[in-house]
């Protein structure tokens, strides 16, 4: 089914209104100043728009009546369309997002006891052609706005909240958690990026512990450091491999900020941190390339000196990939190696994988500016796909 939560259309064209939500409190607090309005005014909206899941302004009752006129004509609060609505048979939901210029990204919900994590994206498509990751098979677009990151959590919230009828000034928290390990490299969007986090940890929005939000990277290396010094959140690093030649090949960003760089930026990240936080190392299972024991001994000597938690992922295939998944033994095994090392590894449990939302499998409708769909040939075994 087709849902809608683009907001009616624009009754004075003359009017660019402001999407209210992309910005974070200091913007909405200068948008409020611009229109004569009191810096507070900017926090009963966003507790309207962040909390309460609101995006009518006629219905935000503590604002006068005046005001919410004033808000209808020059503001909006813009989500984004719901083309697909898919849940797995193990409770993880997908959903695909159609933005206003035709690309779609995905958005993946995952249940467990004690928590509720939303994946999001960041990018349409992604530029970094890591090899073993079908987003990367469609080629880059364009980078999300700060408003198109938060409209994958409001919209969420609103989606899965609609399944059991809530009290009208109450909503249901049930994303506690938020990682940007969706479409996309998010330190390559870094501005809206941690304009969006600015609105995650916000009290007055969704007031997220910096422990709850993770950032995904590749390795951009600048940007790890500039991200230091902005937000405090969780970091994870893809890893993958603990030699150049064979990162040049799976995560080719390597290739600009090869491993020692690399390394040196996590340990560079970790000082400014508290003693007892922990930098996340995912590492997908790649059956012969990357799971042997040697492997595991490089990767122990790489992390030394670094606190770390190593999510071993087992690699989630798609066609003509090029690669299988490492066998339950070889993970195991590996893991073990690992935790003989004292270093803490857990597997990273698949999930979503019959409604294609596990790691690596996210693909949206990606309008290719980058040529790769076409000029795509696997490194490792010269395919074309
Ligand atoms: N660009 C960011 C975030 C997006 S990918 C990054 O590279 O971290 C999120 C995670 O899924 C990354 O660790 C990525 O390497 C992993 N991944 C990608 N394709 C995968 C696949 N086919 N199987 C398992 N994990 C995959």
């Amino acid at each position: 089914m087709l849902k809608s939560f683009v907001s009616t259309p624009v009754s004075f064209p003359h009017i660019e209104k402001t999407n209210l939500l992309g910005l974070n409190r200091q913007e909405l607090e200068s948008f409020f100043s611009d229109l004569g309005e009191k810096p507070f005014r900017a926090t009963q909206v966003m507790k309207w728009i962040h909390q309460l899941n609101v995006n009518d302004f006629a219905q935000m009752s503590n604002i006068s009546k005046a005001l919410q006129q004033r808000l209808i004509e020059t503001a909006s609060v813009d989500a984004l369309e719901v083309v697909t609505d898919q849940l797995s048979s193990d409770g993880t939901r997908k959903w695909a997002f159609r933005m206003a210029d035709g690309n779609c990204i995905e958005t993946v919900y995952i249940p467990e006891d004690d928590r509720g994590t939303l994946c999001i994206s960041s990018q349409v498509g992604c530029a970094l052609d890591c090899s073993f990751c079908s987003t990367a098979r469609q080629g880059f677009s364009r980078n999300l706005s700060s408003a198109e990151i938060l409209a994958q959590v409001w919209l969420a919230t609103r989606l899965l909240n609609e399944e059991q009828p809530t009290a009208k000034l109450s909503i249901e928290r049930k994303i506690t958690n938020l990682v940007l390990m969706g479409m996309g490299e998010p330190l390559l969007n870094y501005e809206n990026v941690v304009k969006a986090i600015d609105v995650f940890l916000d009290d007055f929005a969704y007031g997220l512990s910096k422990r709850r939000v993770t950032v995904s990277t590749a390795g951009v290396v600048p940007a790890m450091d500039r991200l230091s010094e902005r937000h405090d959140v969780q970091l994870a690093i893809s890893l993958h491999a603990t030699r150049d030649d064979l990162r040049n090949e799976l995560v080719p960003v390597n290739k600009k900020y090869p491993l020692k760089e690399l390394i040196a930026a996590c340990h560079r990240f970790m000082e400014k941190r508290s003693p007892r936080s922990r930098l996340t190392i995912e590492y997908v299972m790649l059956a012969g390339v990357n799971d042997s024991e040697q492997d595991a001994k490089e990767l122990i000597k790489l992390m030394q000196g670094l606190s770390v938690l190593i999510n071993l992922i087992p690699f989630n295939p798609f066609e003509n990939s090029g690669y299988k998944t490492s066998s339950n033994n070889a993970v195991r095994r590996f893991q073990d190696h690992l935790m003989k090392a004292n270093i803490t590894t857990v597997i990273r449990k698949t999930r979503g994988d019959d409604i294609d939302a596990a790691c690596g499998q996210l693909v949206g409708k990606v309008e290719d500016k980058s040529r790769r769909e076409k000029r795509f040939i696997n490194p490792r075994f010269g395919m074309n796909s």
